[in-house]
């Protein structure tokens, strides 16, 4: 039993930043797939996305569909233009016509290092709708916000420019990334996590109503592993989570896929 939304098929996405080329791509996929099945995994509860480097999506893909794997793919950032000069961008278009279904935007690390604020990100999300593509909306604080305006009102504030933006009808994952938990080592606790994705709920339900409000997952992200993805997901408003250095590891990968082995329901 899944304790997240009970109407929400829980996500668990893997965020591969710049690691593995395309051949090493191949053999990181292959092995996932080898792992969940020589486990047992039912993939009815628990859908599971990889977000590999632009440039190993192609061949991602192909073993996706010729081994017919139960992955789901995605990019890890896209342009807000759907084409022309934009030397080294890559168009919402390209990653539909590689059957990818999700894009990252707004990944903490994309703020930081290229400037994106939330302007940019609206128009992200925007191009991604446009292209067919589930937008799946980072949002976080940095420490320094957590400690001058507490952990809940930067991603809400980043989640409303988005919204206000969009659709009711508009389907799209936010992702909570607290930055200062991002390859840190240091986890948010459950009930932060938690507390913060049930205020996302609250701002959607504000923006656009119920509908979309219950039917949104909005996931958990910052180092997560398989002994603490468990607690994650016993929150009602947490239903996956976004994972960076742990996808790299097929078996680690796998076991947090599993997680509903580890849930119990109190
Ligand atoms: C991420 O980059 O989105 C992430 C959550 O990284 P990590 O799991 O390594 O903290």
């Amino acid at each position: 039993m899944v304790a997240s939304g009970d109407n929400r098929r829980a996500l668990i996405a893997g965020n591969w930043k710049m690691n593995l080329d395309h051949l090493q791509s191949i053999a990181l996929v292959q092995k996932l797939a080898w792992t969940l099945k020589d486990r047992n995994f039912q993939s009815d509860h628990v859908e599971v996305a990889i977000f590999p480097p632009f440039t190993d999506l192609r061949s991602v893909q192909t073993l996706i569909a010729a081994d017919k794997l139960e992955f789901s793919l995605g990019g890890q950032d896209l342009s807000p233009h759907d084409s022309g000069a934009h030397t080294g961008d890559i168009s919402g278009a390209f990653l539909s016509a590689l059957a990818c279904d999700y894009v990252l935007v707004g990944h903490s690390e994309r703020r930081a290092h290229h400037g994106e604020d939330d302007e940019v990100c609206v128009a992200k999300v925007q191009a991604a709708l446009r292209h067919s593509l589930t937008p799946v909306l980072c949002v976080g604080e940095t420490a320094e916000d957590l400690e001058t305006v507490g952990q809940s009102a930067v991603p809400v504030a980043q989640l409303g420019a988005v919204l206000r933006e969009i659709s009711a009808e508009a389907d799209i994952v936010v992702a909570y990334e607290p930055v200062w938990a991002i390859g840190s080592g240091t986890p948010a606790t459950a009930e932060q996590a938690q507390e913060v994705c049930a205020v996302l709920r609250d701002t959607i339900r504000d923006v656009h109503g119920d509908a979309q409000a219950d039917r949104t997952r909005i996931l958990y992200g910052g180092s997560v592993k398989s002994s603490n993805i468990a607690g994650f997901l016993r929150g009602a408003d947490v239903d996956g989570a976004l994972v960076g250095g742990a996808s790299l590891d097929a078996e680690e990968f796998a076991a947090i896929a599993q997680f509903e082995k580890h849930v119990t329901i109190d």
